[in-house]
């Protein structure tokens, strides 16, 4: 079995019940609906199937609702041209109908003359510009297009072209530096939040994430949504931004799962320290236990193309070799030519590069971290698990927590999660070695262990004389989520 899980985009290219079940039985271990795409008919849609398809397979899908979060876009009212060295003018909040006579409109440090001369490019945030100082870069269409700010008044701003081309309407902009006011849960992703959290999805990515207080107060909200009813979806932060780079530690505290997001934070940042940050992010996130994604253009050519370049093989087995909890697919599954494909051949790199001793957890990795009980014992479970040759770890988890802290010792041998609650076993799905079954709540441990065995028995995962190392929390105590560790041989 592979124990790195994959995260795959659905989209036009999947976006039926046989492909997603063809994705799932591929590898897929986690759906991304990507609500940047789509309405709440179609995402619904596609929730529906995925939920219908965990069940009658009896597997375990995340399903992560990805929103689109403030995303700035150009407005003009037809292509402009920009050309290296020039200064064109950058307003916002305007209409496109208003953009290309806003020249006229701006104040008079321009002289009427020069006036006419000037490109005027929009930004569709209202405010924006309050945020953008003398010098910040503003990047057009994933960096293809750079303008530096060079003057600066109230309504406009006049910027001098670095990398030319043609603007158009509608293009992503990043404006790397700048402190932007622009919030990370916007009113399109207020109501994609309400939808998601009614169709119980399992997480919820935020898009731009800058810091940890954006991250605590969408929890907040989440909770007052959802009352005492609902279960909690765990949150992604998607790291792509200079500032969530900046504040990385305490976003990794506030979060429930990191993403690494390349696409933009390759944008943002110098294309060349992304990989830099990845392998940073991710040793961070194995050390707290926090699960981790390592996202976008892993198998890009795989997008036309039936076969990866080898570059795209290489990113894929490192990130692997770097402990990443999952891998994902964006393109290449949501409107690709050979998406199933991909997912067989992602399933593959994985596998053999899990078979070499390259990812094997560097000895002492983890030693330097104040041990908590819990740390302490998940800890010793894997020591032990090694010393008496076990099969498998075993480990009862209602929250997750107790699996987590036993797999980021990514231990060689299975690791096995009791669960009585459903949406623990469906994120589970996308932390690293978990297979998780579900069982209804035990009156004792004695109970548990014996109907844990019977469970892993029928499903064929262990057999007679296999030695268990059992891991266990005491119904009762709840600062400590893990108190006994039991040797099992099974009978
Ligand atoms: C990214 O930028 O890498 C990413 C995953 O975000 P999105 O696909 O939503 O732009």
């Amino acid at each position: 079995m592979k124990r790195t899980k994959i995260v795959a985009t659905i989209g036009p290219a999947t976006d039926s019940r046989e492909k997603i079940k063809q994705l799932i039985m591929a590898g897929m271990n986690v759906a991304r609906i990507n609500f940047s795409h789509g309405d709440h008919a179609s995402n619904g849609k596609l929730i529906a199937h995925i939920k219908e398809l965990r069940t009658e397979l009896a597997m375990p899908v995340g399903i992560l609702a990805d929103l689109q979060g403030p995303r700035i876009r150009t407005v003009v009212d037809e292509e402009v041209d920009i050309v290296k060295g020039e200064k064109i003018i950058v307003v916002d909040g305007l209409d496109s109908a208003q953009v290309s006579n806003s020249r006229f409109l701006v104040p008079k440090q321009i002289s009427e003359a020069n006036l006419k001369n000037y490109k005027v490019v929009g930004l569709d945030w209202k405010g924006i510009i309050a945020d953008i100082e003398m010098g910040h870069d503003i990047l057009i269409e994933d960096g293809l297009m750079k303008v530096t700010v060079v003057e600066k008044y109230k309504d406009y701003l006049v910027a001098k072209v670095k990398d030319g081309g043609t603007v158009k309407n509608h293009k992503g902009v990043n404006i790397p530096d700048a402190k932007l006011n622009v919030g990370v849960v916007t009113e399109k992703d207020e109501k994609d939040l309400h939808f998601a959290l009614e169709s119980d999805v399992d997480f919820v990515a935020l898009s731009f994430v800058s810091n940890a207080q954006e991250i605590l107060d969408v929890k907040e909200k989440i909770k007052k949504i959802l009352g005492q009813t609902g279960q909690l979806p765990q949150i992604v932060a998607k790291i792509e931004r200079k500032e969530a780079i900046k504040n990385i530690v305490e976003i990794i505290h506030a979060a429930d799962v990191i993403m690494v997001a390349r696409g933009d934070l390759g944008i943002e940042m110098e294309e060349s320290r992304v990989v830099i940050y990845q392998k940073e992010i991710t040793a961070r996130c194995l050390r707290s236990a926090t699960p981790v994604i390592v996202a976008t253009q892993m198998l890009n050519s795989m997008i036309e193309n039936p076969r990866p370049t080898r570059a795209e093989v290489s990113d894929v087995s490192n990130a692997v070799i770097d402990h990443a909890d999952a891998v994902m697919l964006s393109g290449e599954t949501a409107n690709g030519k050979y998406p199933i494909e991909t997912v067989h051949i992602m399933k593959e790199i994985i596998t053999n590069t899990e078979k070499s001793p390259f990812d094997f957890l560097e000895h002492g990795f983890l030693r330097d971290e104040e041990a908590s009980v819990s740390a302490a014992i998940a800890h010793s479970a894997h020591e032990l698990s090694k010393d008496i040759h076990a099969v498998a770890i075993v480990a009862a988890s209602v929250s997750g927590f107790t699996a987590r802290m036993i797999t980021r010792h990514r231990p060689a041998n299975h690791v096995f999660v009791i669960t009585n609650n459903v949406k623990t076993h469906n994120q589970l799905s996308l932390v690293w070695g978990v297979e998780s079954f579900i069982l209804p709540e035990c009156q004792d441990l004695d109970e548990l262990i014996d109907r844990s065995v019977e469970a892993l028995k029928e499903n064929k995962k262990i057999k007679t004389k296999d030695k268990l190392v059992m891991v266990a929390g005491r119904p009762g105590i709840a600062r400590e989520h893990m108190s006994l560790i039991k040797v099992e041989e099974v009978g």
